[in-house]
């Protein structure tokens, strides 16, 4: 029986994971029951474990072969999230890393059964892709050193891609919030020529940052989305603002030209009123940044399973996923997989088709054997 069959024959196994990890949802950090969960599954199927990841929910499993080969990385992210409904606080799987999970889990069991020939496997489980810093609390702890290679999986919603659908490249979007500080001088409203004017100024930043240009065949977007100034009388001419924007670009390299120019914006509209200005990067999550390599490996497997694969996919959304390859220097590759998911990712009532769990299943544990078999 090949390992696709074997898939096949656990269905209900597969289904039962998932429904069991959709039971108990966690947020960021707090995957407690999830950790646990996973981990006593690595671990019964005799993959060598390790918990607490660098003090958080993380989970580790090793899987080795006999000869030498390349360390490979499978990851899933485990998080839930938290919503607010009737009053009540409820956490709910609506992003489906309970199903990035199942599939991930399922692909290591099946491969600790029959052992890999070659090389190292790794079964990552990371806490808090929602609130972001669990890749780089991974990353930190020193775990994923030696990873050469890493493959990420999620489901999409259905207007990027439909059951039986997959792509080896879904294309997130760096995304960063910017804050900047404008002074001017406080006066009396009635000599506003001895003051200078903070809101002035602001504004002056605003129109520069709508003003930024970058190359248009590569998809960006800027724009502020605060302003606070002057919480004291209405005849002050204020001499504070707070701005903070909200950056997005397709590409690494349009982000980095993005903040210099939102960052000139700033230092520049300000000066021209004679405000001073300060500005910083609050956080945020690069884009993707993807290996050939790996994209065709992953497509020949979407295509043994699925048997076409489709073009990459770009996707607005952000993920903290494109931190090891950005950070950690790993190459990476991510699979996006339809679902007939509905009505959209983070939507509390979100639903999708069970049948791919065992398309991804099959993909993943198709990747393995390409690379370590
Ligand atoms: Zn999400
Ligand atoms: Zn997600």
């Amino acid at each position: 029986m090949d390992i696709l069959q074997e898939i096949e024959m656990r269905k209900e196994e597969i289904f039962n994971l998932y429904h069991t990890l959709h039971a108990m949802p966690e947020v960021g950090f707090q995957e407690i029951q999830t950790s646990q969960f996973l981990a006593e599954k690595l671990e019964g199927a005799g993959i060598v474990t390790e918990t607490k990841i660098n003090g958080t929910t993380g989970v580790i499993g090793v899987l080795r072969g006999q000869k030498s080969g390349p360390v490979v990385c499978l990851r899933a992210d485990m998080d839930a999230l938290a919503f607010k409904i009737d009053g009540k606080d409820v956490n709910i799987h609506a992003c489906g890393h309970d199903a990035n999970s199942t599939m991930v889990l399922m692909a290591a069991l099946v491969w600790a059964k029959r052992r890999i020939k070659r090389g190292t496997l790794k079964i990552l489980f990371q806490p808090a892709e929602e609130a972001l810093g669990g890749a780089e609390a991974m990353l930190k702890s020193g775990i994923l050193a030696d990873v050469e290679e890493m493959f990420g999986i999620h489901l999409r919603p259905i207007q990027e891609g439909k059951l039986g659908q997959a792509t080896p490249a879904l294309c997130h979007g760096s995304s960063y919030i910017m804050w900047a500080e404008i002074k001017g001088l406080p006066a009396h409203g009635a000599r506003p020529h001895l003051g200078i004017n903070a809101i002035d100024a602001a504004a002056a930043v605003v129109n520069a940052v709508n003003a930024i240009r970058l190359n248009p065949t590569v998809p960006f977007s800027v724009k502020t989305t605060k302003l606070l100034a002057n919480n004291g009388a209405n005849n002050i001419i204020p001499d504070r603002a707070e701005m903070v924007f909200d950056l997005r670009a397709q590409t690494n390299e349009a982000m980095e030209e993005l903040q210099k120019r939102v960052q000139r914006a700033v230092e520049n509209g300000a000066a021209a009123l004679g405000a001073s200005s300060r500005i910083s990067v609050l956080g945020g999550v690069p884009g993707a940044s993807y290996d050939q390599g790996l994209i065709d490996l992953t497509s020949k497997a979407i295509q043994k399973v699925l048997g076409e694969t489709m073009d990459p996919v770009i996707t607005p959304g952000g993920e903290d996923f494109h931190y090891y390859s950005t950070k950690g220097q790993i190459k990476t590759a991510y699979i996006g997989l339809g679902a007939d998911l509905a009505p959209g990712l983070h939507h509390p009532e979100m639903k999708f088709n069970l049948e791919a769990l065992i398309h991804g299943a099959k993909i993943l544990a198709a990747i393995v054997e390409e690379r370590l078999n």
